[in-house]
């Protein structure tokens, strides 16, 4: 379970901008690097405080999270995938004033000049296919995923060819003089570990491929096509202290069987007939969310529009939800007995029967105008 935002920077839930930044200020000089050299957990609580900045920080993000936690997250952000760099670069100006002495950010890692990257095992993508009913409801899938984890028996050391330090510093004679240039150590990928003994069933890299259940929360609107990110659900890093990937999951939309969904608002064709609409009738509908009885005036005209407010789809931002659009439709029978016909060509003369729309009924473009306003 990941660790709540709120509880990461020590705020309430009610707390202001100023007092977030102030808490997350408080939080990264506790657990600075240089304060803290070679403590891997001081390092963890680092990246976890600017991971919950990055969200707190930005209204969008903070709405997101309120309403959907964790899960409220699709692909380009998260914990794993922060470096030392990002975060300095990104929250320079929280560092300003306090670290005027701070050299750069090559200082990582104390005096002991090392420089190891965390390495980050691949993305795993899956695609879900999701109902309107999950999808105004929101649902918990659960998902088989082929994922590679580190084999039990496979052994790690320090990387021979940089001894730990994750780079190689090499010296060229120029015109100008010696140069030194220091780039990452290819042997190990800059993670200052190679693999000592690969584990029996492992493949190359060390690794082995499993197959785990995962638990996928889906929120509440989602639309087809977005991506969830389920943090390091994807394939372990081939590495001892590495991250795993993540778990990116494409939202595949089903199209329902009576109901078109538009952005938050559900359509629903109703077909009436010709005696319903002379003398009014009430109606069943099913909708997404149960039944839903309606009642139509005696005289309704084909083409009126019913809105049932709140009825449609949940906002995935929380913004309420959309709206279930009745289109009633009057259905004209095409085959009649010889008496039903007598009737209707007894009626073709009544006054009654003559078409005279008064400026109530708007016209087809007036209601498509009046929707869409
Ligand atoms: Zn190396």
């Amino acid at each position: 379970m990941k660790k709540d935002y709120y509880e990461i920077l020590e705020v309430q839930r009610t707390a202001t901008a100023a007092e977030i930044k102030k808490a997350y200020r408080k939080q990264a000089l506790k657990y600075h690097p240089d304060k803290n050299p070679g403590d891997k957990q001081a390092e963890e609580n680092f990246k976890l405080a600017a991971e919950a900045y990055e969200v707190l920080s930005d209204d969008n993000k903070r709405a997101q999270y309120d309403r959907f936690g964790h899960a409220a997250f699709e692909g380009g952000m998260g914990g794993g995938g922060f470096s030392m760099d990002d975060i300095f670069s990104q929250f320079g100006d929280i560092f300003g004033g306090h670290f005027s002495g701070f050299s750069g950010f090559s200082g990582f890692g104390g005096g002991s000049g090392q420089q190891q990257v965390y390495v980050k095992g691949e993305n795993l993508r899956i695609r879900v296919k999701v109902t309107l009913e999950d999808i105004v409801k929101g649902t918990e899938k659960k998902v088989k995923v082929r994922r590679k984890v580190k084999a039990e028996d496979t052994t790690y050391k320090t990387c021979p060819t940089c001894h730990g330090r994750g780079q190689v510093v090499r010296q060229m004679n120029t015109m100008l003089g010696v140069m030194q240039t220091a780039t990452t150590c290819t042997a190990c990928g800059g993670s200052g570990e190679v693999i000592d003994k690969r584990g029996a069933d492992s493949d190359s890299q060390g690794l082995k491929t499993i197959e785990e259940t995962i638990p996928i929360t889906i929120p509440a609107g989602v639309i087809d096509g977005i991506q969830l990110k389920i943090n390091n659900k994807g394939n372990e890093a081939p590495t001892k202290n590495g991250v795993a990937g993540d778990l990116l999951v494409l939202i595949e939309e089903q199209e329902h069987e009576t109901l078109k969904r538009e952005g938050d608002n559900l359509h629903y064709d109703l077909y009436i007939s010709f005696p319903e609409a002379v003398l009014g009738a009430s109606k069943e509908i099913e909708t997404v969310t149960g039944k839903v009885r309606i009642k139509l005036d005696e005289g309704i005209q084909s083409g009126k529009i019913l809105r049932l407010r709140g009825k449609g789809v949940p906002n995935l931002q929380g913004r309420g939800a959309g709206d279930l659009i009745i289109h009633v439709n009057v259905w004209t029978p095409k085959k009649l007995t010889d008496k039903q016909k007598a009737f209707f060509k007894e009626m073709q003369e009544d006054e009654n029967f003559t078409p005279k729309p008064d400026k109530n009924e708007k016209s087809f473009f007036e209601k498509v105008k009046e929707m869409f306003s």
